[in-house]
């Protein structure tokens, strides 16, 4: 991969992380004490226990969030890898056979990491 596509590739991987980071504080906060640095919020779910159907919903909010949260997590976890392995040089190379990825791939998911042919 030339370095031209690869600062293409760097710079989509870049407002990537930007966005899922603001998603992610939408459905959570930030807590570097967990695994992935995330954890999700209901807003007041700890006060105002008196009506139990509120909490209820509360609880089913913050149950909700949760999982969009991993979801994103888990993306973002693969998109800091991604920049992880422009700055180390390794990007873009298969991890299963070491050849390098389809620029195509590369470029419909930036941080790919095995070849498409792989995935069959
Ligand atoms: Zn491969």
């Amino acid at each position: 991969m030339n370095k031209k596509d690869q600062e293409f590739l760097k710079k989509k991987l870049l407002l990537e992380k930007t966005e899922l980071e603001e998603e992610l504080s939408s459905v959570g906060q930030r807590n570097p004490a967990v695994a992935g640095g995330w954890e999700a919020t209901s807003k007041g779910i700890e006060v105002d226990a008196a009506d139990e159907n509120e909490v209820a919903d509360k609880f089913e909010e913050y149950e909700e969030n949760a999982g969009i949260l991993k979801r994103l997590e888990d993306q973002l976890i693969e998109v800091k890898a991604a920049l992880e392995r422009i700055e180390t040089g390794n990007y873009g190379i298969c991890e299963t056979c070491q050849k390098p990825i389809e620029k195509e791939r590369l470029e419909a998911n930036p941080s790919a990491r095995i070849s498409l042919k792989h995935l069959h």
